[in-house]
């Protein structure tokens, strides 16, 4: 399957590494909205959560946790952001479903 977080997963596409795990992994957006933008992916394919199963709930509620994790660790006090955009019209423009950490400012809402 040609999908870029695929191959992040992988290893064949290079990326900066914040967290890893059996079922995730966590690396920095190449082109951060906010001073802490990261991305937390399954590392199986799902390409959104609009595809996700009943069976994918605690893959998704760990997924959710480990983005909390990540905001403890980075010192994200004041609070951030965790989103997931979902097709043409949420803005997603990978097809595998990642949630996005976003802190380190106030971020405005709502979103555009
Ligand atoms: P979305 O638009 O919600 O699908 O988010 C995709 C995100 O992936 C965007 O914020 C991109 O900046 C980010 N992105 C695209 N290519 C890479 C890459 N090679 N490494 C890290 N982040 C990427
Ligand atoms: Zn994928």
């Amino acid at each position: 399957m040609n999908c870029l977080f695929c191959k992040i997963v992988e290893g064949s596409i290079p990326s900066t590494a914040v967290y890893s795990d059996e079922t995730c992994y966590a690396f920095a957006d190449i082109q951060p909205k906010a001073p802490a933008h990261v991305l937390i992916v399954p590392r199986r394919h799902i390409a959104s959560i609009a595809e996700a199963a009943p069976s994918d709930e605690s893959l998704l509620g760990h997924l959710m946790l480990v983005a909390a994790q990540i905001a403890r660790d980075k010192g994200l006090g004041n609070g951030y952001r965790v989103v997931t955009n979902i097709g043409s019209d949420g803005g997603q423009s990978v097809d595998h479903l990642h949630l996005h950490l976003l802190g380190g400012r106030a971020l405005s809402w709502p979103p555009g």
